[in-house]
């Protein structure tokens, strides 16, 4: 079968929902859009675990409580959505050896700033050998050896780098940043935004025009418009086009382009960088944890770098529910996610032991997303190096012909978060929008339609 419509959105995250709510604001109604899961979100996912709803994907609202105000805090405040405050700072003082100490607060504060003065004299060094032809290294930056030193590296490098260099989400919008915690999911804001347009009943989306379980797998695109092949042999055709998917799925081999997409546009896909970030869930009969303030999160120091380091427990958020969290990244989430639930939950235990003795209780479920593995995502989010090359993003966002891409990875200044997306979906549908209306007086058609 062949569906005809004006504009075709690939991917119903929140990039894509925002794009196409901006679409149906400004009369372009005619949309159909393509997701490939069995329902919207696409980084945005809960589940119900131990209990309770863990999420699996973005967890925070970051950058709040600025001057400017973040839109997604916005849209949270619209849903009423249940957010606790996170303190990351003193996950510092909350660092435990392999004999269950925790290093004393002068030794913990002292090693955080050598890495944070190192992490800048790097970055300096880089800047430096950018701008001068000959290298010229001021400062030999200190290598992380020892394992508090690693476990800091690890936090500085594999989470946020705000104490090194500014960081748009925290200059604008704020420096705090909020968990959610709401039975209804981070989700909810979606179906909240999609209600504006779409036709919703008791909170499910039963408009037509979003269609799931449709994987785009061939896009033929020419001067006249786009058509685009799913898995399932349904043919849809538009005049233009607005591909959501993640960095990781335009990598992979999952859409092939008719023609193939340019060089320019190849190579600037292929040096994006990802991230890989995993959340495991571990659930517990009860807590042998230290709780109260200051102690959400605690890090174990390995010689391993990454090696099952940072720890959260979901008592704030869940009174009672008796849950921790560890973070790992690439090559950990990697592995991970390659090996079986029950070896992860076994290592997972001998950590724990080593940092809160033999005694405490085994895990009674484990929870491991595959974000890597999940053809649909291919990774966690999109890492631009610090002293970003503007063209790589340039040329990453720019359009082609009809293929309008959007997504986390298209925008430049907050790339890797929800609000990154969401407003990668706004300025998308503005450009296509101002691109319609060209198009409409080119062809001489009534101005007066948009
Ligand atoms: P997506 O949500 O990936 O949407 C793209 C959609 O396209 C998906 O639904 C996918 O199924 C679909 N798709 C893919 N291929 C096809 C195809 N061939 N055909 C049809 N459909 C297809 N951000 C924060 O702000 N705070 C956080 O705390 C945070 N933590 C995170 C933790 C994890 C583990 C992850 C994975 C992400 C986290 N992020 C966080 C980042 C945030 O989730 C993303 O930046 C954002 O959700 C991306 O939205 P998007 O619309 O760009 O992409």
């Amino acid at each position: 079968t062949t569906t005809q419509c004006s504009v075709l959105i690939v991917g119903a995250g929140i990039s894509g929902i925002s794009a196409a709510k901006l679409l149906a604001e400004n009369g372009v109604e005619d949309v159909v859009i393509l997701e490939a899961a069995d329902r919207i979100g696409g980084r945005i996912r809960k589940e119900e675990f131990g209990g309770v709803t863990v999420e699996l994907g973005a967890g925070w609202i970051a950058g709040v409580g600025g001057k400017q105000s973040n839109p997604v805090w916005e849209l949270a405040r619209q849903s009423n959505l249940r957010t606790c405050f996170s303190d990351y700072s003193n996950a510092r003082y909350n660092i435990y050896d392999d004999s269950g100490k925790i290093f004393p607060s002068g030794i913990a504060a002292d090693s955080y700033k050598k890495a944070v003065e190192s992490a800048i004299t790097k970055l300096k060094n880089e800047e430096s050998n950018r701008d001068a032809d000959v290298s010229v290294l001021a400062e030999t930056p200190t290598v992380p050896k020892t394992p508090i030193e690693l476990a800091i590296d690890f936090i500085l490098h594999d989470f946020e780098m705000a104490e090194v260099e500014p960081i748009s989400t925290y200059v604008d919008f704020g420096e705090r940043e909020f968990l959610v915690a709401d039975e209804r999911g981070y989700e909810c804001l979606l179906y909240k935004m999609a209600e504006n347009f779409l036709f919703t009943s008791e909170g499910k989306i039963l408009d037509s025009r979003l269609k799931v379980n449709k994987v785009v797998r061939e896009l033929q695109h020419s001067r006249n418009g786009v058509s685009v092949k799913t898995e399932d042999g349904c043919i849809y055709e538009a005049n233009y086009i607005i591909l959501s998917v993640s960095i990781g799925v335009l990598q992979s081999d999952l859409i092939s382009f008719k023609p193939p997409l340019p060089k320019w546009k190849t190579e600037a896909i292929t040096n994006c960088d990802i991230m890989v970030y995993t959340k495991v869930f571990l659930k517990f009969p009860h807590k042998f944890w230290p709780c109260g303030p200051e102690k959400e999160f605690f890090i174990y120091a390995n010689e391993r770098r990454g090696y099952y380091t940072f720890w959260q427990h979901m008592e704030n958020a869940y009174p009672g529910s008796n849950i921790l969290v560890v973070t790992l990244t690439n090559g950990e989430s990697k592995r991970v996610e390659a090996q079986s639930d029950q070896q992860t939950m076994k290592e997972a235990m001998e950590v724990l032991r080593k940092m809160f003795g033999p005694d405490i209780p085994d895990a009674i479920a484990i929870l491991v997303p595959r974000w890597w593995n999940n053809r649909f995502q291919r990774g966690s989010y999109s890492n631009y190096p610090i002293h970003i090359n503007h063209q790589l993003i340039d040329d990453i966002k720019a359009p082609l012909g009809r293929i309008y891409f959007t997504g986390e990875h298209t925008n430049e200044k907050f790339n890797g978060y929800v609000h990154g997306a969401y407003l990668s979906g706004i300025e998308t549908s503005e450009a296509l929008l101002e691109e319609i209306r060209t198009e409409k007086e080119r062809n001489g058609e009534n101005k007066a339609f948009l």
